[in-house]
């Protein structure tokens, strides 16, 4: 059975045969695109290539690209630990044409590297496949020339949520580059509930996307029209821990030689013997995320990029002291981290003693206050009414005890309570006003960054400063 690593290379290794420049990961922090909290995706470091605002000596790129979704427009952190496909950190295998190739190629390509013999080949009937809703030429091309079953394409539109931001219509912002995407799905058996794309059930565990092809094929003007690209691009992202499923015959992402590594290796250090449990899928997951977070420069404070960092390590560590550590624990995971991670991880192998340094300090001082901190949510979980948690106990726990908002949430979650986030906020304001009125100097605006269209201020130390985050 194919490891992790090999499925990887032989992404690379099959688009490098097919003329594409491999190109090394970019970091995990964006430096050069404040509107973007972290890389979430593949295209992230040829934004300028695909605008025309950047020159490449090659049009045609294929990387494996460390991703993380854990904040901003794509947060998948409330999914770990409750879906099989999804982490905060994760590697997106990508191909990308520059005005190169178009539709047909990329279509071809994936098709052949998915079910090639030498290849990955997969089972060809277990692949279904989504076209945007009109784009009849993708639909012609997976029905006429890759043979699919036309019962096996599914279109689909972009009436989900909010107009052009569906699943099948891709675009970089209000206007630039953007176009129909087409995506690749894998049947996990009947044995696993779930439906097909486009189907209420489409959200199980059974038909998983593994791949997601975008054409850009158009412009957005400012005043919405389209026009179409004279030169279209092909930008593909495939998620590397979905296909290591896939080939090594596991429904989760969890089951996969990284992972049982991770959760066995977390298990041991904790001292834990049901290897099922699902704090260890979570641990396993967010040592990731902060791992090559702190490796890629980001420290963890009280503020933008930090304070989601720190957000996930104190997720981690409660679920550590769910599971009964007795002592830190995290920063312990970091070599087992190295080790399998293979050429994945040489630039987190240079500042180990970094990483574990960094979170052996955030674990000690969380646990100075989880434990009074989850003591006081236990007594006023359990004098909940209409399973909502105030907000001024939410903001107690944050403003005493460093539990962050989601934290809290995250533990209310698991006995059905939500948290009161409204009230939460009003008491936010209220600190808030009384730090300005005390110190009104110390906010800087210059370093802006916008998270979910809201402008968090990466300089503004008086949100948090009056707090006891220690
Ligand atoms: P999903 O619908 O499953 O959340 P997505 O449509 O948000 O996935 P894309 O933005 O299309 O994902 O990203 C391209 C590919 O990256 C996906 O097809 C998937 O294989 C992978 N991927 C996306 N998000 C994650 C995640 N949180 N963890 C692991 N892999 C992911
Ligand atoms: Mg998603
Ligand atoms: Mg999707
Ligand atoms: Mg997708």
């Amino acid at each position: 059975m194919k490891s992790t690593a090999e499925i990887r290379q032989t992404f690379l290794d099959f688009f490098r045969g097919k003329g594409h420049e491999i190109v090394e990961s970019s970091s995990l922090v964006p430096h050069n695109d404040p509107t973007l909290l972290f890389t979430n995706a593949g295209m992230n470091q040829f934004k300028d290539v695909f605008l025309g605002m950047d020159k490449r000596t090659y049009t045609r790129a294929t990387t494996a690209q460390r991703c993380v979704r854990a904040g901003g427009k794509h947060n998948d952190l409330d999914n770990v630990g409750y879906t099989a496909r999804h982490h905060t950190f994760f590697e997106m295998l990508g191909n990308f044409s520059f005005g190169d190739y178009f539709k047909r190629d990329a279509i071809h390509f994936a098709w052949e590297l998915l079910t090639g013999q030498g290849w990955y080949n997969l089972p060809k009937e277990r692949l279904l496949v989504t076209v945007y809703e009109t784009d009849d030429e993708a639909f012609d091309i997976w029905a006429n020339e890759i043979g699919i079953p036309k019962e096996r394409i599914v279109r689909i539109g972009d009436n989900k949520g909010a107009p052009y931001a569906s699943d099948n219509f891709w675009q970089m912002g209000d206007t630039g580059p953007c176009g129909p995407c087409s995506e690749i799905f894998y049947d996990h058996g009947d044995h696993i509930w779930g439906g097909p794309p486009g189907s209420p059930e489409e959200d199980g565990d059974r038909f998983i996307e593994i791949w997601n092809i975008v054409f850009m094929q158009f412009n957005r003007l400012p005043n919405g029209t389209m026009e179409k690209l004279p030169k279209p691009s092909v930008d593909t992202g495939m998620g590397l821990e979905r296909i290591s499923a896939v080939l090594q015959h596991v429904n989760s992402n969890y089951d996969i030689d990284v992972f049982k590594r991770l959760i066995k290796d977390t298990a041991q250090i904790i001292g834990v013997t049901d290897l099922e449990n699902k704090s260890l899928r979570v641990i396993a997951d967010h040592i990731r995320s902060c791992a090559f977070l702190i490796a890629d420069g980001v420290v963890p404070s009280n503020e933008g990029r930090g304070y989601v960092l720190r957000r996930i390590i104190r997720r981690a560590v409660r679920h550590g002291h769910m599971l009964g550590a007795k002592d830190i624990f995290f920063y312990k995971l970091v070599s087992s981290l190295v080790d399998v991670m293979e050429s994945a991880a040489s630039q987190l192998a240079k500042s180990q003693k970094l990483v574990e340094e960094t979170l052996k300090l955030e674990e000690e001082q969380f646990l100075k206050t989880l434990e009074r901190g989850l003591l006081l949510l236990d007594q006023e979980l359990s004098k909940v009414v209409n399973n909502q948690l105030p907000g001024d106990v939410a903001f107690k726990l944050y403003d005493t005890y460093g539990f962050p908002l989601d934290l809290t949430a995250d533990v209310c979650r698991e006995k059905n309570i939500v948290v009161d986030e409204v009230g939460f906020n009003q008491c936010m304001e209220i600190q808030r006003q009384r730090s300005r009125e005390s110190d009104s100097f110390s906010i800087d605006y210059s370093s802006a960054i916008k998270l979910d269209g809201k402008t968090e201020f990466l300089g503004y130390n008086t949100i948090e400063s009056s707090a006891t985050i220690v």
